[in-house]
This record gives structure tokens, C-alpha cells and sequence, in this order.
């Protein structure tokens, strides 16, 4: 195939082009946070199961200070009951039997006192377990939504580049013979389509030509498209090449 050397020349640029747009889609398909991001809703979840039975924990708690605070109550009241009607009775029996009472409650109120005390003890420290577990998931959430803001913003620039990447290309494209450009398509759907020839290596494969090879390259007119013997990829020749 026959093509200008400085329509060859053209190529080295879309190589450059493809390999950004390339850098560019997956910057847009895998953002540098998403895998963070993934990470942080596990950790999450696991989190707010957790934060679910520290909170069940405490709930129970109150419920049994809630059940002895009302025992206490009770026997409170049934003491001053009794007490009044100590104060009110003439008969020593009813007296003794109700002096009697009174001393068994005061021994039920110290013990509910007891077990009170003992249960605010236990829902202090469950209050702090669920406040200390919402504190680590409420940062984890802020972590995660700052985080996805950034992935989001990664996602729109790598878009722009990618649009702004493309309309570049399909400038160069535009003046590259379509015969060429095909040639270029091919080779490119499967590896680096072309590569300059720089000391005595091909810029596609980074493999030095054989002696042979560099000798039918020295042979091969400028304006005749030659291939690396290794890669198959175009070879672009320039003053840089040193042929
Ligand atoms: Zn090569």
C-alpha cells in the first residue's frame, strides 16, 4: 500500500488519541472511588445490623427498668396504703399482720432498688454502645457520599475528555486516505495499530528488527506502508527513525 509519509505520520497521533480515549472510558467505567465506595456500603450494612442489636439490647433495658420502676411504685403505694390503715386500726391482729407486710415490702423495694440501679448501670452503658456504633456509621456514611460525590465528578471529566478526545481524533481521521486509516483500523482492533521506528525498535511492540528485517525496511520507499515483522503494526518512518 502506497500512502504520503506524512499522512503516515497522522497515525502516531491517533495511536496517542486512542490510548487517552482508552485511559478515558475506563476512568468512566471504574472511577478511582468505586472500589472504596463498594467497600464502605459492605461495611455499612454490617454496621447497621449491628447498630440494629445494640439498639434492641437497650430497648429491652428500658423495658425492664420501665417493669421495675413500676413494681417500686406499686409497693410503694400498698406501704403508705398500709400504713394509713395502721394508723386507723384499734384491732392488734390486723396491727401485727399489717406491720408484718410493711416489713416484707420494704425488703421487696430494697431489692427492686437494687436491681434498679443495676439496670440504669447496664442501659448507660448500652446508650453509649448505640451512640458509639451510629457515630462509626454515620462517618462511614459521610465517607461514602463524599466519596460518590467524587466518583461522580471523575465519571462527568472523563466524559468531557472522552468527547473533547474523540472530536480531536475525528479531526485527524479526516485527513488521514480512508485506505490507510482502514489499514490502521484493522490492526488496531486487536493490538497498537502503528508505532514509530525509533533505534532500530518498532514503537508498537518495543521489539528490535532482525538485521533482515532492518534491511527491508532500509529497502522499502518511504511512501510505501511497511509492517513490524513482530507485531504487524504499521512502522512510520521519520527523520527520527534513523534509516
Ligand atoms: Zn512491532
Amino acid at each position: 500500500m502506497k500512502a504520503a509519509p506524512s499522512d503516515q505520520r497522522l497515525l502516531l497521533d491517533i495511536v496517542d488519541l486512542d490510548a487517552r480515549i482508552e485511559r478515558a472510558e475506563a476512568a468512566r467505567r471504574n472511577p478511582p472511588q468505586a472500589a472504596r465506595v463498594k467497600e464502605l456500603i459492605a461495611r455499612r450494612n454490617e454496621l447497621g445490623r449491628d447498630l440494629v442489636s445494640r439498639s434492641n439490647a437497650r430497648d429491652d433495658l428500658k423495658l425492664s427498668l420501665a417493669r421495675v420502676e413500676s413494681d417500686i411504685d406499686v409497693a410503694r403505694k400498698r406501704t403508705d396504703r398500709d400504713r394509713d390503715r395502721l394508723g386507723r386500726t384499734a384491732i392488734a391482729r390486723d396491727a401485727q399482720a399489717l406491720e408484718s407486710e410493711i416489713a416484707s415490702l420494704a425488703v421487696r423495694i430494697d431489692a427492686l432498688e437494687t436491681q434498679q440501679l443495676d439496670l440504669m448501670e447496664q442501659l448507660e452503658t448500652a446508650e453509649a454502645a448505640v451512640a458509639e456504633q451510629q457515630a462509626i456509621l454515620d462517618a462511614v456514611t459521610a465517607e461514602g457520599q463524599q466519596l460518590s460525590i467524587e466518583a461522580k465528578d471523575a465519571i462527568q471529566k472523563a466524559s468531557e475528555e472522552i468527547t473533547a478526545l474523540t472530536r480531536d481524533r475525528a479531526a485527524v481521521a479526516e485527513r488521514i486516505p480512508d485506505d490507510l486509516l482502514a489499514e490502521y483500523t484493522r490492526i488496531a482492533a486487536r493490538q497498537v495499530g502503528a508505532g514509530l521506528f525509533q533505534h532500530g525498535t518498532c514503537g508498537g511492540c518495543h521489539i528490535a528488527l532482525s538485521p533482515t528485517g532492518l534491511s527491508a525496511l532500509q529497502a522499502t520507499p518511504l511512501s510505501d506502508v511497511a509492517h513490524c515483522e513482530d507485531c504487524g503494526c504499521i512502522i512510520i518512518r521519520t527523520e527520527e527513525s534513523g534509516l
